[in-house]
């Protein structure tokens, strides 16, 4: 008889729950722990007064094919919406005013955004050199495109993405496909040539060219979706403070201990996956491995508030063509950049008024978060007057705020991650994962998902084999 195998995933976060969906559809008993009383995590949509707000990721970009089959799944695809075509459209902050980011090559020679100099430099990129150590972004950036291009175009994208400082990301690990293009090609330029043959070979889509897309009614509903699908085998307010570790060998059983809406409770299993951040993954493994904790503990996560504000469309001078703006920290403000959430997808904002979401502190000025709610509407309302000519005060605002957002994949990284790596060798059938490890997009969760359902379901067929 095969041994009896239960898998416990602990965190309902969108890399929980779509892990715990594979699972399930091959017929693997699993349950899905959830601290809070909804799962979601991060993915979180507040309806109100006709505005739709996003506390969370705005969008994802339909990176791998993952999602597709996601929407036949849960039966949401009549609830997918694609970005508006102007989303395409990106603007940069250069001088106080909104650049927008060149797209084809005679734009970028026609553009504001760079000097001739900083332009004409761009020419000697393949010319350089492959790296001779593990670099920071802005250090591989300064040595092949040079400063300017570091300053007005990867600086601000770092902020967008990462709410991070390209002084500090490690580009192997942050921008793998980036670091990829040297390593393999030995350029960016050639790179990208030669890696658009090759895709056009293998009819692939690159990630720039990847779909943007929500839903009617928010990001949230995928993992509402999930988690509805799942049934019982989601359980909400249940917090694990402790893994403990009985048995030996094949016989080795997990057991997840915490409190279930303040009441002590114990789920055993062959198979733990704790998909929650690394901080809080720290607390589960030290008393195991102190030094893996530690590792856990050191990976930063810089704190962001996300400032949503309505306005009448009369009151904003200039037309929200495009996804929004990111600012470079060269220009020394207060925000690192703005979602025109209104254009982006319709149905956000009441008719005859515009959603504008702004991103403020990160690893930038962190400090800025620590405002209170009056002072961040304000502060952004002052800086969009300035850099968009929004006139009046919003008549909706709601600030939403994350005390440790985003993890920064800082230099030494990968390293980090192996040691994580021998640390499940060391315990099979635990295993850690979530946004610190191998991408911190939700298409990113999404790809992990289906690789920690492959590595569970191999676990298993070992220990039934
Ligand atoms: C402000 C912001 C904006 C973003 N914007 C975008 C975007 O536009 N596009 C994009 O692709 N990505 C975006 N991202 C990134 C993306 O949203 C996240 O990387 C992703 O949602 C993380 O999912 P996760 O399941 O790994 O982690 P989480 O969402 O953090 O989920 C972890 C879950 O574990 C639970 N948990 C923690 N500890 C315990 C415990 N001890 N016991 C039980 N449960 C526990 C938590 O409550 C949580 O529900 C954004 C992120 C932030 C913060």
């Amino acid at each position: 008889m095969k041994k009896k195998m239960r898998v416990v995933i602990i965190g309902g976060g969108i890399t929980g729950l779509t892990t715990a969906w594979w699972l399930q559809k091959a017929g693997i008993d699993v349950t899905v722990l959830e601290q809070e009383q909804a799962p979601g995590g991060t993915m979180r949509t507040v309806h109100k007064d006709g505005w739709l707000i996003e506390s969370g990721p705005n969008s994802a970009l339909e990176t791998t094919p993952l999602f597709q089959t996601l929407f036949d799944d849960l039966h949401v695809r009549g609830e997918v919406v694609y970005a508006n075509e102007i989303g395409t459209n990106r603007y940069i902050v250069r001088g106080g005013g909104l650049h927008p980011l060149p797209m084809s090559a005679k734009k970028f020679f026609q553009s504001r955004l760079w000097s001739a100099s900083g332009k004409l430099r761009l020419l000697k990129e393949p010319f350089v050199g492959r790296a001779k150590k593990e670099e920071t972004i802005a250090e591989f950036v300064h040595r092949r495109l040079g400063r300017e291009f570091l300053e007005y175009a990867i600086n601000p994208f770092v902020a967008g993405v990462y709410a991070g400082s390209p002084e500090h990301l490690s580009v192997r690990a942050a921008f793998p496909k980036l670091y990829a293009l040297e390593e393999r090609y030995g350029g960016l330029i050639k790179g990208m040539i030669k890696g658009a043959r090759e895709r056009k070979q293998r009819a692939e889509t690159a990630k720039d060219r990847a779909r943007m897309f929500s839903f009617v009614n928010g990001m949230q509903t995928l993992p509402d979706a999930i988690a509805a699908a799942l049934g019982e085998r989601v359980i909400t307010g249940t917090v694990i403070k402790k893994i403990a570790i009985r048995g030996e060998n094949d016989a080795v059983v997990y057991e997840a201990m915490g409190k279930r809406n303040g009441e002590p409770c114990t789920f055993a299993a062959e198979v733990i996956l704790t998909a929650i951040p690394a901080y809080a993954a720290a607390d589960l493994v030290s008393p195991h491995n102190h030094a893996v904790g530690e590792t856990l503990n050191g990976i930063f996560y810089p704190p962001v508030a996300e400032v949503y504000l309505g306005h009448r469309t009369e009151d904003i001078r200039r037309t929200l063509d495009g996804f929004g703006f990111l600012v470079p920290a060269r220009e020394k403000r207060k925000i690192l950049g703005t979602i025109w959430s209104s254009s982006l997808f319709s149905g956000r904002a009441p008719e005859g008024h515009a959603a504008l979401t702004t991103f403020i502190g990160g690893s930038r000025q962190p400090e800025l978060t620590k405002k209170d709610d009056a002072e961040l509407v304000s502060m952004t309302a002052t800086e969009l007057a300035a850099l968009m000519g929004v006139k009046g005060r919003p008549v909706f605002h709601r600030v939403s705020r994350w005390l440790r957002a985003i993890p920064q994949y800082h230099l030494g990284h990968l390293e980090r991650m192996e040691t994580v790596e021998r640390f499940e060798r060391v315990h099979p059938g635990l295993f850690l994962t979530g946004n610190f490890r191998g991408g911190i997009s939700v298409g990113d969760c999404i790809i992990n998902s289906e690789k920690n359902a492959e590595r569970v379901k191999q676990f298993i067929r070992t220990v039934q084999a």
